[in-house]
């Protein structure tokens, strides 16, 4: 098992505050709280309906912002309609409205570094619909000049990419003065990290996650990059034991997103097909689960 993997603290605080709610009346999730089935399938039993934050309207009286944030412009919008709005926004995605605010606010051009289109990255532009959205060389090349760039980046987003892009930013534009707020979170930090180790002694890393994930298809991604195979699953039923053929250890580790409970249904899985799990120390860092080794 990778030494840090699962769910952040940011999800699954907003799991429980949205299941909170939804045991004391009925209420509409506005988008998916995370990008993950299990998580979905778990909010759905607990009553909570699923709403778009842009639309309308929401059956219910009550509404929740998901773990990705929203604008305010958005935020003030379903409260303005008269919904109470419970907003679970994580406060590391807060960090991120907050950094890019200042950087406006001083006179930069906002650019963000992320996913055009993703709902967190909806959220951080939505009250600056000039922001500059990029993740490819072709974004930056498209971005015209302006005196003083402020920039930071989606919570997810691998930290090399990141550093990447700013570097072609910077040399896109290099009469402009280019300030960057790393706000890429810590528990994908810790995650991208622990896989680096991970890959180094495994032959396949396979990832549990949703598959709209964006964390979880940056750890394949990640993997693939550090010379491993790699395959994302949500559930175990997923798994094709021919990936494994020519793999004496196997890797496992988990999206920010997903449940312990997905990632022991996947694991458990691996040990009927005589898969032997390793128990390795617990590593000395708060928030990790239990280092795991499990060969095959
Ligand atoms: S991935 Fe990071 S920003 Fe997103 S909910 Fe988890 S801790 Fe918060």
């Amino acid at each position: 098992m990778a030494k840090h993997y699962g769910m952040c603290f940011g999800v699954r605080d907003a799991l429980a505050e949205a299941e909170t709610v939804a045991s004391r009346r009925p209420a509409t999730i506005l988008g998916e709280l995370v990008h993950n089935e299990v998580v979905r399938e778990r909010l759905d039993k607990a009553g909570v309906r699923e709403g778009q934050l842009e639309a309308e309207g929401a059956p219910t009286p009550d509404v929740i912002v998901t773990a990705h944030g929203a604008s305010d412009r958005e935020r003030k919008r379903w409260a303005s309609i008269g919904y109470r709005v419970t907003d679970t926004t994580c406060p590391l995605v807060r960090k991120a409205h907050a950094a890019l605010a200042g950087l406006v606010l001083e006179g930069y051009t906002p650019v963000v570094i992320g996913k055009r289109g993703h709902v967190e990255v909806r959220g951080l532009t939505g009250d600056f619909p000039g922001a500059f959205v990029v993740l490819d060389e072709g974004e930056v090349e498209s971005m015209p000049y302006a005196e003083r760039f402020g920039v930071v980046a989606q919570t997810t987003q691998p930290i090399e990419r990141v550093e990447d892009l700013l570097d072609k930013i910077r040399r896109r534009h290099p009469a402009s003065e280019v300030v960057f707020k790393d706000t890429v979170c810590q528990p994908t930090k810790a995650r991208q990290k622990a896989l680096e180790s991970l890959c180094k002694e495994v032959d396949f890393v396979l990832v549990v996650g949703g598959h709209n994930s964006n964390n979880s298809r940056q750890l394949v991604e990640k993997a693939r990059r550090s010379g491993c195979r790699s395959e994302r699953v949500t559930r175990s039923g997923e798994i094709d034991i021919e990936w494994f053929s020519d793999a004496r250890v196997v890797g496992v580790t988990a999206g920010t997103s997903t449940l312990e409970e997905s990632v022991e249904e996947v694991v458990g899985h691996l040990e009927s097909l005589g898969g032997r799990r390793e128990e390795l120390p617990r590593p000395d860092t708060a928030g990790a689960f239990s280092g795991k080794k499990l060969a095959v």
